[in-house]
């Protein structure tokens, strides 16, 4: 076992953390039914079955010829009895000893047997020669053979994405029962944040923390209620914090929550409402609180805004997937990668380094660092392609060492 430092003794690990977080929350949200057209990045409230099958008829695989399967290897010519297109079926009577022309996608006529790719055909005088052995069923896509009829096709809690609607629409789904969105209000606390927008006076830094939170909550598809800066003031704070909770089901600050002068986060949340736990063996991010006000839940989020994107990404994330009913939400694996360069760390806490990740000469998964890690570096997010995270018990790693990676998900434009 490592010494620890003192000021590491009794900090919560992140799985602790996440574990304590999530057996405290539910989703508690009201389903209701939308249109498809509005219902992208939504969480499904009910299984979603399909009304129809898929295909909803038999139909060609392949641009060729609808036979019948003894007529077309008996090596006699077939002549053309008609054509059938995709959106335009083949009515006519099929006589016998033809077959008829019919392209991808076009309904099989009815008594086809099998469909013969054109490549597999002569056209001669006397009609249609096919020059491979036919089987029975060939290049027939079935009816239902995708989704039968009351199947299964989303499950609840399924976010409706790119991959999902273009199914529903498929089926001919109009609208779809999801939750109500969880409403998240937000504020930045600081003496020294201004607007972007405002000229800085000496000791003055603007305010960055609330654009990459309020834009993690839009893509996580929360109403946002961003009350603003506010002022390192009790009254002020206390004021934040009761307007945060009564619009919102949950409250994230950022900013106040360690253990200096003017940080008053920890003091509000005792005083309004409960703390779960405020301390994390996590680099960046130690300060993190989080705890219940009388309507709501909160996430005191760190100042420094590499620690407040962090905690946000690898805390709140998790957290408002569970609030918000979306249950197969989980981050990128784990991965194991070569260091390709040296990384420093102290053992103590479990550590989110920014890394790059790319396969190198050898084939390799590999990453090398984006420099320097401070809390305060927040450009280290925007060259990085993902965490390096380093255990919290190792030290510095040696080039050449395995170490494990996290790729960014969507939220940090991975
Ligand atoms: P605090 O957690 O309030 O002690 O803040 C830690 C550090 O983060 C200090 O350097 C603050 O100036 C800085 N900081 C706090 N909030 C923000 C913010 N919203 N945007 C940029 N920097 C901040
Ligand atoms: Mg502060």
């Amino acid at each position: 076992m490592t010494p620890q430092h003192p000021h590491l003794a009794g900090l919560l690990s992140l799985d602790d953390a996440l574990e304590k977080m999530l057996a405290q929350v539910s989703c508690q949200r009201i389903a209701t039914r939308i249109p498809l057209a509005s219902a992208a990045g939504h969480i499904t409230a009910a299984e979603v079955t399909s009304p129809v099958q898929v295909p909803p008829f038999d139909n060609s695989a392949m641009d060729g010829y609808a036979v019948r399967v003894e007529e077309a290897a008996s090596g006699q010519p077939l002549p053309v009895a008609g054509k059938a297109f995709a959106g335009a079926p083949f009515d006519g009577e099929w006589p016998a000893g033809h077959c008829i022309r019919i392209m991808t996608g076009a309904p099989v006529p009815p008594g086809c047997e099998a469909v013969v790719m054109q490549e597999e055909s002569e056209v001669t005088d006397q009609g249609v020669r096919f020059t491979a052995p036919v089987k029975a069923g060939q290049n027939i896509r079935r009816a239902g053979e995708d989704i039968a009829q009351g199947a299964t096709v989303l499950p609840v809690g399924r976010r409706l994405g790119a991959a999902e609607l273009p199914l529903l629409a498929s089926l001919g789904v109009t609208d779809v029962a999801v939750y109500e969105p969880l409403t998240v209000a937000v504020f930045s606390t600081g003496d020294e944040l201004q607007p972007v927008g405002t000229p800085l006076q000496p000791g003055q830094i603007y305010d960055t923390n609330r654009f990459g939170v309020r834009l993690m909550l839009e893509q996580l598809g929360c109403r946002v209620v961003d009350l603003g800066i506010i002022p390192d003031d009790p009254q002020a704070l206390r004021k934040a914090f009761q307007q945060a909770d009564a619009a919102a089901d949950l409250v994230i600050s950022s900013g106040g929550v360690s253990v200096g002068e003017a940080d008053y986060t920890k003091t509000m949340l005792e005083e309004l409402g409960e703390i779960s736990f405020w301390k994390l063996a996590i680099k960046p991010g130690k300060p993190f609180a989080f705890g219940r006000l009388s309507q709501s839940w909160f996430c005191g989020l760190p100042g420094n805004p590499v620690s407040a994107a962090l905690t946000f990404y690898q805390l709140v994330q998790p957290l408002i997937a569970r609030l918000a009913g979306h249950r197969d939400w989980q981050l990128p694996p784990m991965l194991k990668a070569v260091a390709a360069s040296g990384l420093k760390k102290q053992p103590g806490r479990l550590d989110f380094q920014r890394g790059i990740a790319f396969t190198n000469e050898q084939g390799e998964l590999a990453v090398r660092t984006t420099g320097h890690q401070g809390s305060h570096i927040f450009s280290s997010f925007s060259q990085a392609n993902c965490f390096i995270v380093l255990e919290r018990e190792r030290g510095s790693v040696a080039e050449g060492e395995t170490v494990t990676i996290q790729f960014f998900n969507a939220l940090l434009g991975g």
